[in-house]
């Protein structure tokens, strides 16, 4: 599988900046934890004092956003409103109705493999990821009843508004929001005058301009499958954005089956094929969801699907998928 190049300075470091004289601009790295992860800011400028408001405004958005989108804080605004809009349409932040519509746009596409509705099943394979033991196939019904994008409805007539048509109901923006997080810190970064910059999510990065005197940002493919062998490709990208989904970080492993943390809704499991999707397109909200939903496809459909859906969405990927024990690796035309 593959996987872009995480940070190495991840563990522990809660907020660290450092610079690195770079032709006549200086290079200022930034990190600090957001939505259960760790986000880095990366720009380049001639007057670091600015710099740092401009850093400072662009971490404080996107926790703004997580205090909108996040499904484990029981008072964001997502958790608030999938409890008050069952039954009837209530205004929602042009955020969650941006990530929202755009979410739908996915699972429409998608026929629903990728959905995020799908809360309730979601949260029993995190449990399941926790006590190692299998949700029973009676919790797992359960739970998928009270799932289904079409029981979501998000609509935009002047004013933004969402409903919910059961009780119970459960949203969970865990694939997209991150994605969505990192375009809205560039877009602060580049309001404050940092252009060359980018913000990096765990495994989605979205990218500014290139660097001074530079192509692009060096981004490396790296593969999962053969961790130890050095990155087989490296992309230079600009005002672009990157996205991996994969099971090599969370998965449950029981009786010797390992579940990804990523859900196929028709079987209402953690996907057991061994897949991960890199996608590049021209933003982390739609990277992020797209890596996500081929990785479901190419467990519903095979690797070709996942492609198809990756090149009809304006984007380009790679799926790296395990069969019949080998892995094979598939990359849409550039
Ligand atoms: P990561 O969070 O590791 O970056 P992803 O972007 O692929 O990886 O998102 C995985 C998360 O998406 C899961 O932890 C869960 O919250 C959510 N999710 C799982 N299955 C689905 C699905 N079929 N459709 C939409 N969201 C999903
Ligand atoms: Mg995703």
């Amino acid at each position: 599988m593959w996987n872009t190049i995480k940070p190495a300075v991840l563990a522990g470091v809660l907020l660290c900046l450092c610079r690195t004289a770079l032709l006549a601009a200086e290079r200022i790295e930034a990190l600090e934890p957001h939505m259960g992860t760790m986000f880095r800011i990366v720009l380049y400028d001639d007057d670091p004092s600015q710099a740092h408001i401009a850093i400072r405004a662009a971490f404080d958005r996107v926790a703004e956003l997580d205090g909108e989108l996040s499904d484990y804080k029981p008072d964001s605004e997502l958790n608030r409103v999938a409890v008050a809009a069952v039954g009837h349409d209530v205004p929602i932040s042009n955020d969650l109705y941006t990530v929202l519509a755009a979410s739908q746009s996915l699972a429409d596409r998608t026929n629903g493999a990728f959905d995020v509705t799908l809360g309730p099943v979601i949260r029993l394979w995190r449990t399941a990821r926790r006590t190692g033991v299998l949700p029973g196939g009676d919790e797992i019904a359960a739970a998928s009843l009270r799932s289904g994008y079409r029981k979501l409805h998000v609509r935009n007539d002047g004013a933004p508004e969402i409903r919910l048509d059961i009780p119970g109901m459960q949203l969970d923006l865990g694939a997209i929001a991150k994605g969505y997080a990192a375009d809205e810190g560039l877009r602060v970064l580049r309001e404050h005058g940092f252009p060359q910059a980018l913000v990096a999510a765990s495994g989605d990065i979205a990218f500014g301009d290139a660097p001074p005197g530079q192509v692009g940002w060096d981004t490396g493919v790296d593969s999962i499958n053969a961790p130890n062998e050095s990155f087989t490709q490296v992309l230079q990208l600009h005002n672009a954005a990157i996205s991996t989904s994969g099971d090599t970080e969370q998965f449950a492993e029981i009786d010797g089956v390992r579940y990804s943390h990523i859900v196929n809704p028709e079987t209402g499991k953690g996907l057991t094929t061994r897949v991960g999707v890199t996608v590049v397109a021209a933003r982390g909200i739609i990277s992020d969801g797209l890596s996500t939903a081929a990785s479901v496809i190419a467990e519903q459909h095979g690797p070709e699907a996942a492609l198809e859906l990756i090149r009809q969405s304006a984007a380009r990927g790679i799926v790296v998928i395990q069969t019949d024990g080998k892995w094979l690796r598939y990359e849409s035309p550039i």
